[in-house]
């Protein structure tokens, strides 16, 4: 694929969509406890969840340290995995108590990576939605949505190997890098998740070669 394509394909979904101005979130902690909540569910449940700890003030790191862990998993339970996340989402408080949030998102990207991968339950994608949406600092998501439009675009890789190709095709820009993902998880939702592959205005735009596209990375 070459560079210019995925700017090609920023520049068509941007135009179908509009900015879709993510993350939804009032704070860098909302946003952290939002991309634990979100693994393996959808979006609307996690909105409920956020909802249940905004109201009972548990939206911040000292809140969630405090509270019965059985109170928390009720609050998330709407999530799945509501055990699992509560036990997560007390550590990953605890941790941003004992390590300054404005030292640690201060550090350089890769080394603040490292760091973030780490701590029990943060992979790869929730790792970079923290770092980009949270430290706002130029880290590309891959998400399950960008390899399965990437693979319809003839472009294959694991993880890392797409995340390159973004990160080395896109100017190293903050808002265009969560804009870029946003719309993805948007043209996902809007066209792959309803089957209108006939209709796909990506795979067309690679059929008609404004899009390439290759076999294989
Ligand atoms: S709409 Fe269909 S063809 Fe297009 S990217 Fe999604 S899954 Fe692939």
């Amino acid at each position: 694929m070459e560079e210019s394509d995925l700017k090609e394909i920023y520049r068509i979904l941007l135009e179908e969509f509009g900015p879709q101005k993510w993350w939804p979130a009032e704070t860098r902690f909302e946003v952290i406890v939002g991309a634990f909540l979100t693994q393996q569910t959808k979006w609307s449940k996690v909105e409920k969840a956020i909802c249940n700890l905004k109201q009972a003030g548990m939206l911040e790191p000292y809140g969630l340290v405090k509270v019965n862990i059985t109170s928390l998993e009720e609050m998330i339970r709407c999530c799945g995995f509501y055990r699992q996340k509560a036990s997560r989402l007390k550590s990953i408080a605890q941790f941003l108590i004992e390590k300054d949030m404005d030292e640690l998102f201060s550090l350089p990207v890769d080394q603040l990576r490292r760091i973030l991968l780490t701590l029990n339950g943060v992979g790869n994608e929730t790792a970079d939605s923290i770092i980009l949406y949270a430290a706002d600092k130029p880290k590309f998501v891959i998400d399950a949505y960008t390899t399965r439009i990437m693979d319809c675009m003839g472009v294959k890789g694991n993880y890392e190997e797409l995340q390159k190709i973004f990160e080395n095709a896109l100017p190293k820009d903050v808002n265009m890098f969560k804009e870029y993902h946003a719309l993805i998880v948007e043209y996902a939702k809007s066209y792959c998740g309803k089957k209108r592959c006939e209709e796909c205005i990506l795979v067309n735009g690679h059929r008609k070669g404004t899009i390439h596209g290759q076999e294989q990375v």
